[in-house]
């Protein structure tokens, strides 16, 4: 399929309009998620007969939209979340921003949104990064988020292949996900709703895939869990906004590193991929088997029993891993073994290997210097 664009997305023709006076920062140990954001925008327009305008950094600030924008309508928007950091000699860093890039790119040519180059959008992310340099805070956990976004913004109600569409980004400073160490998490198998299905959207960031959530999660947190493990017909598949892993103690005396296969129900998490591709490369495979395959819950009910199961962590850029303590499901109760720790040991060396990246404790391709 071709995505006919007039004028590509070119990084050459950025414009800034830098603010005055750069903002300072509350205490960075009381960022919350989200909240906080940095002096500048980035917008790229695209119309499908002139293609790209010029990309602008501009200053921060609502942006002004027709009422009939597509994207309010027939939720024509898809995003992404990924993170910059300031390293331990104080240089700046973006975590595979490369691979957020093509997610982009994908979920938006899903949504018969423009596609784009790139290696433009990257280099767009790095010129942004580098003039919000004083908003990347430092110390360990702590980074600058990144939210690229794509919208739908034709003006007309007939639903179709947007003609207007807009990029822009916008970034937040924020704090380690577990100030104080790791807290472990009890989840709740949910099988009254899904997440997503065969054919269906999920491994797209879609906006879309995340409201309709909401619900099941709130009703989930009323019984006393942190977040929804969604599954498919008793397969487990992801959770909130994290990729699941599970460690299993085998027959064979080697333990086995597991997470659901990408068999289009699950977003393609880059934390995921970074997860699989350390542990194929630093685990013993003499000790340690790495598997991609379904886990239905009953497997993790029975292993449970037998004393096979030994960890279970969600990975995302937000938290990189999150221990999990507890499955609940159909009122029983799934614990996993923490021998008095918030975290199983794998889940705390994933940790570590992803931070040190992160931090340029290693000097690693995944993280490279911006
Ligand atoms: N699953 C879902 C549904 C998510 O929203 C996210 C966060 N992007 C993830 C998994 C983890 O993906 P990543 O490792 O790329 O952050």
């Amino acid at each position: 399929r071709r995505f006919y664009s007039a004028a590509p997305l070119e990084a050459a023709r950025l414009q800034t309009n830098k603010v005055a006076t750069p903002k300072t920062y509350p205490d960075p140990s009381k960022l919350v998620f989200g909240h906080e954001f940095t002096d500048h925008m980035l917008i790229a327009d695209w119309n499908r007969q002139d293609g790209w305008a010029a990309p602008q950094i501009m200053p921060f600030g609502p942006m002004p939209m027709h009422p009939a924008s597509c994207v309010f309508h027939y939720g024509f928007e898809c995003f992404e979340g990924l993170k910059a950091f300031r390293d331990v000699n104080g240089e700046l860093r973006l975590f595979r921003a490369d691979k957020n890039v093509a997610r982009l790119k994908s979920s938006s040519e899903r949504l018969a949104l423009p596609s784009f180059d790139e290696a433009q959008a990257l280099e767009l992310i790095q010129r942004f990064v580098r003039m919000e340099e004083q908003s990347v805070p430092e110390g360990r956990g702590f980074s600058l988020y990144l939210r690229p976004t794509m919208i739908g913004t034709q003006p007309t109600l007939g639903i179709k292949s947007p003609d207007n569409a807009r990029l822009f980004m916008i970034a937040s400073p924020v704090g380690p996900y577990y100030s104080t160490g790791f807290k472990a998490i009890r989840l709740e198998a949910t099988d009254w709703a899904v997440r997503a299905w065969p054919l269906g959207t999920g491994n797209r960031k879609l906006g879309g895939n995340y409201a309709p959530c909401v619900l099941p999660q709130q009703e989930s947190a009323a019984r006393g869990y942190a977040q929804n493990l969604w599954l498919f017909e008793g397969y487990l598949s992801e959770v909130g906004s994290m990729n699941l892993f599970l460690v299993f103690k085998n027959a064979n005396g080697k333990k086995e590193l597991v997470t659901p296969p990408l068999d289009g129900t699950i977003l393609e998490g880059i934390t995921r991929l970074s997860i699989l591709e350390l542990a194929r490369e630093r685990l013993d495979p003499k000790e340690w088997e790495i598997n991609e395959r379904k886990v239905h819950i009953d497997e993790v009910i029975s292993r449970q029993k037998k004393g096979e199961l030994l960890e279970v962590f969600g990975s995302g850029t937000a938290a990189i891993v999150s221990p999990v303590k507890e499955i609940g499901f159909h009122g029983e109760h799934i614990t996993v073994p923490m021998n008095g720790k918030e975290a199983g040991e794998l889940t705390s060396e994933i940790q570590k290997w992803v931070q040190d990246i992160q931090y340029g404790v290693e000097d690693h391709p995944f993280c490279p210097v911006v």
